[in-house]
Parts: structure tokens; sequence; C-alpha cells
């Protein structure tokens, strides 16, 4: 059950501590308080847990500085949607870009960072394009230990600058240890904070509790946590879960495919269909990246990459994200060269995303005129 206080209603006011006295007398009843602190207003939540089947909704609703109660099912508490829960939003704002299920965000870039060169061409060409996103990998996830394991916080610095150079917003950059976390935050002081992060959970560290504890209790970067390759849907909700628990909502859900030789001849199974039940089950905002998912630049007898294909399947199924690997020069990539996109492929590859957005918007607007 969560209980949603009214927006005047905060930490030490006489409602608030009569609401506390309140649930402290409750037996088998623990609970966690989440203030979503905004611009305007703070919306306090209070999250029970135990023995709430037993408690009487329309009492607690009753009492003064609630304003709503609603009754949640036993998964993804936070990040679930719920039968009497259609008012709490998905969306969050990070600097000056929003994430919803109805926004759609391109984060082009590169899979690892290998040059201030590369970088830069990359940021210059998304400048030129519009955008104000990319993904800039500086910590790699590698299967082999002796393979290149990113420039880690040496290449931060110059990464960070040429965003704000650029107009870069945010960059999604995956970390693998909770101190990579202070690294960025370093880096990004360092620097003047000319850009922001969205943190990346991989789909290796799907499952790692305690760096998601980490990255969950902080709350000044989103995240965003790839499905893990090799388990459940369900299990993956859990792991979304687990940030949300620990106090940070601004999380945003990747389908990257699924590890099995069934996908063959793409590296991975794609699983886009599950774009649409991903926001059916949850309120996050869902991320494709057909990169990862395909894994070559296989060419259709139709004269379409598969990854340009997978990427609009996506899309004209309500995608709100996309992560994509592009690099200048993939023959000298250090990492996953032969999936990347080449820089003349921006423009069409947009092209191509606005097209199926378009679909996709027309699909919705023909769902709304059907009879219930
Ligand atoms: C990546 O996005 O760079 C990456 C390693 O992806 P994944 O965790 O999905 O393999
Ligand atoms: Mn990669």
């Amino acid at each position: 059950m969560i209980i949603i206080l009214e927006p005047q209603v905060t930490s030490g006011s006489e409602e608030y501590n009569k609401i506390m006295a309140f649930l402290e007398k409750l037996p088998n009843v623990q609970h966690r308080i989440h203030a979503e602190v905004g611009e305007q207003q703070t919306l306090t939540e209070i999250y029970l847990i135990g023995d709430t089947h037993t408690l009487d909704k329309e009492e607690i609703q009753a009492l003064p500085g609630v304003g709503r109660v609603v009754r949640v099912s036993r998964e993804y508490r936070v990040l679930g949607r719920h039968a009497d829960d259609d008012q709490r939003t998905s969306a969050f704002e990070y600097n000056g870009v929003t994430f919803s299920q109805d926004t759609l965000n391109v984060f082009a870039g590169l899979c690892a960072v290998d040059t201030p060169e590369h970088v830069e061409i990359m940021m210059k060409a998304l400048q030129a394009e519009g955008q104000v996103c990319t993904r800039m990998g500086a910590y790699k996830p590698r299967t082999n230990p002796y393979a290149f394991q990113g420039h880690g916080k040496d290449c931060l610095n110059y990464v960070f600058e040429l965003a704000g150079k650029y107009g870069i917003k945010v960059i999604s950059m995956e970390v693998t240890h909770e101190s990579h976390i202070d690294e960025i935050h370093a880096a990004l002081e360092a620097t003047g904070k000319p850009t922001g992060v969205m943190l990346q959970i991989g789909t290796r560290n799907t499952q790692n509790f305690e760096l998601l504890k980490s990255v969950g209790r902080q709350n000044e970067y989103p995240v965003l946590i790839k499905r893990g390759f090799g388990i459940t849907l369900e299990e993956s909700l859990n792991a979304a879960e687990y940030l949300a628990s620990e106090g940070n909502r601004k999380v945003v859900f990747g389908l990257r495919g699924m590890k099995t030789n069934m996908g063959d001849p793409h590296r991975n199974l794609v699983d886009f269909s599950h774009v649409p039940t991903v926001k059916r089950l949850t309120r996050m905002p869902v991320c494709i990246d057909p990169s990862h998912s395909v894994g070559t630049r296989s060419r259709c007898c139709d004269g379409i990459l598969d990854v340009f294909h997978a990427t609009t399947q996506g899309i004209i199924a309500g995608a709100n994200m996309v992560l994509v690997d592009f690099h200048p020069n993939p023959a000298k990539a250090l990492v996953d060269g032969p999936q990347a996109l080449l820089m003349k492929e921006l423009p069409y590859f947009l092209e191509d995303i606005r097209i199926a957005r378009e679909a996709y918007e027309r699909r919705r607007a023909l769902a709304d005129k059907q009879p219930a």
C-alpha cells in the first residue's frame, strides 16, 4: 500500500506527525518514506510493507493530510503499474531533457571512448542533427580479460568538456563498480558540469544487487538498466525495482536482445516486442539497443540494414529511447566495431526513426478511436 500525502504535508508538520503516530501503531507493518522533491512542491509517499492486506484503505484515506491511498500488487511496488494508480507519472526531467513513456530520445554514440578526436567527430555530428544525447563507454565490461577495458576515469574530463562544447545534455555511460559514480561525479565537478550523465547498468550486471543498491541510493543521476541477457523479464524488472526501492526512481529500462543461438545470425535474439509489455507492467520509459541486439552490419535484400529494421520495429511499438553504436572509423574501434553505424548514416538513421515514430503516433490515434 502507498499513502500519498497532500503536497503541503511534509516532515515535521502536525498532520505528518499524526499520520506517523497512526502508522507506528499498526501491528506487523513497516513503512518507508520517499519524498519526491520537485520545483513546485514536495510529494511525500509512504510505502507500507508487511501485513497490509487487513488495513482499511478508507480509514487511512480519511486521515487529515492524506491525499490518496493506492493498493499495490506485490510486484514492482515503486515502478509498477497498479490498478488504482493511473495518476502517478513515469516522467522525469534531467538536465533539461524529459524522459517518459510518451517521449523519444536518441542516444547515438561510441560504444567505447577511444580517442578525443573520435569523441569530437561524434558530438559535432550529433549537434548538426539537433541531438542533445549520446552514449560514451568509459568503463567496459569485457568477456575477455585481455581485451580493452575502457579508458575509465582518464577520458572523463575530455568527454565532458567536448559534450559541453557541442551542447550534449545527457551521456549514457555504463558503470561496473560503485567507485565509478564518484569518479564521474568528480570529473563533472572538475569540468564545471558542462553536461549530464545517465548511469548505465549493463546486461552483465543486471543482477549485481550491491551495484544496484549503490546506484539506487544516489538521486543525482538517472539510470538506464539493461535487461539481463539470460534471465526472465520478471527478474530484470525486479532488478530495476532494486534501484527504485533504494530511492532513485529516474529509471529507464533497456531491451538489448537475449543470449540464445535461436537468434543467430544476430548477436542476440531481438526482444523489442516486449516494449509495450514493459510499459504495461511498469511506468518506466523503455529503451531499445538495436546495436547490441543485432550485432552486425548485415543488410537485407531490400537495402535496409538489420540494425535499422530492428530499431524501427522498437519505435513503431512505442520505444522511448534508442541507444545505438556509431563510430567514425569502425575498423579502428576498440570495442564492437562490426556493429557500429557510420557517421554518414546518422541523418538517414534519424529520418528512419522519424518515419517509424510517426507511424506509432498514427497507430495510437487509431487505437483511441476504437470502441473500448
Ligand atoms: C553497452 O551498451 O556498451 C553494452 C556493453 O551493452 P550490454 O550491457 O547490453 O551488453
Ligand atoms: Mn558494446
